[in-house]
């Protein structure tokens, strides 16, 4: 199965990463998002991060070139009927990634293998609303993708031996660590990392520390590059409240409620970094 040209539909933080990957690993891309100011924002992001990569000496001039004119971006969902995987990376909402992959189920040919970068919504109930379960594939990318080894690959109930080795090409050709795992509410890494984030924002919910203490305590005690709420700002506070609910209802068990702070500072807007505001403030940045 070759893998020529790859959609992405969402350019927000991780639809870019994995756009700039694929591009420089030599990889056709379609990247589409609902609005075309997104879209500009993307590219300017990709250049703004490539740049960053030639001067430290790991990209040339002429690499970022050849792989921005890859890149093309499109607000019609319909630009994707010609690619060989479409990577979804759309908003962590099922309802939203449903209606994208019944649209690409019609979109695209019976060949095109469908994906999902989801941190934890089930890829057997994503690929069950397509008639291509078996061309259907968890391919969840660490942020900033870039600059992250993993990729976690999360195999559906009815994924196919052949799609999951073309989909483990694809990772490694993006230089990649390819891992697997099967699908259950937020697989491995968002199983272990979030209630740890979790409890790190009921930490200051319940007044036991600020939040800077609890990311020193972390990072310097538990030798963490970065503290647990410096982190979830960065995935951005949406993102982990959505993961938590999936464990929640997924798992059944209490121990997955997501702190009311949580709850509150997303119903606020106070996003994380992307907002400019959330356990820190961004709005200088
Ligand atoms: P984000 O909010 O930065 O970007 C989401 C993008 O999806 C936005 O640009 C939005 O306009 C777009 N979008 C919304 N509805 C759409 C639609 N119907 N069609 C096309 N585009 C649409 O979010 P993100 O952090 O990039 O997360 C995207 C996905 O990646 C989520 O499923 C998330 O769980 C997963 N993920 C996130 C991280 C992280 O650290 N942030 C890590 C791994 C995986």
């Amino acid at each position: 199965m070759d893998i020529r040209t790859i959609g992405i539909v969402g350019a927000g933080q991780m639809g870019n990463g994995i756009a700039h990957v694929a591009a420089l690993s030599g990889y056709d891309v379609v990247l589409t998002d609902i609005d075309d100011s997104i879209l500009q924002r993307s590219l300017e992001t990709m250049a703004r991060n490539m740049d960053r990569q030639i001067k430290k000496g790991r990209l040339s001039e002429d690499q970022k070139n050849t792989a921005t004119a890859r890149v093309r971006t499109s607000t019609r969902l319909t630009d994707h009927e010609g690619a060989d995987l479409v990577v979804e990376a759309a908003v962590e909402r099922f309802d939203i990634k449903a209606e994208i992959f019944r649209q690409l189920d019609s979109i695209c040919g019976p060949q095109t293998i469908l994906a999902s970068n989801t941190s934890s919504i089930s890829i057997t109930k994503l690929a069950a609303v397509t008639s291509r379960p078996d061309r259907f594939i968890g391919m969840h990318f660490m942020n900033p993708v870039p600059v992250m080894a993993l990729v976690e690959m999360i195999r559906g109930l009815a994924t196919s031996d052949e799609v999951y080795e073309a989909v483990r090409k694809v990772a490694e050709k993006m230089g990649k660590t390819p891992v697997a795992c099967n699908d259950y509410p937020g697989f491995v890494s968002n199983r272990v990392l979030m209630p740890m984030i979790n409890e790190a924002v009921f930490a200051v919910f319940e007044g036991v520390a600020t939040p800077e203490a609890v990311d020193q305590i972390m990072k310097l005690g538990m030798n963490h590059p970065m503290g647990p709420l410096t982190l979830a700002d960065f995935i951005g506070l949406d993102t982990c409240l959505y993961i938590m609910r999936v464990l929640y209802e997924g798992l059944g068990d209490p121990k997955y409620r997501p702190c009311p702070l949580l709850v509150k500072m997303v119903e606020s807007g106070r996003l994380g970094r992307k907002s400019g505001q959330g356990f820190y403030d961004y709005s200088g940045a």
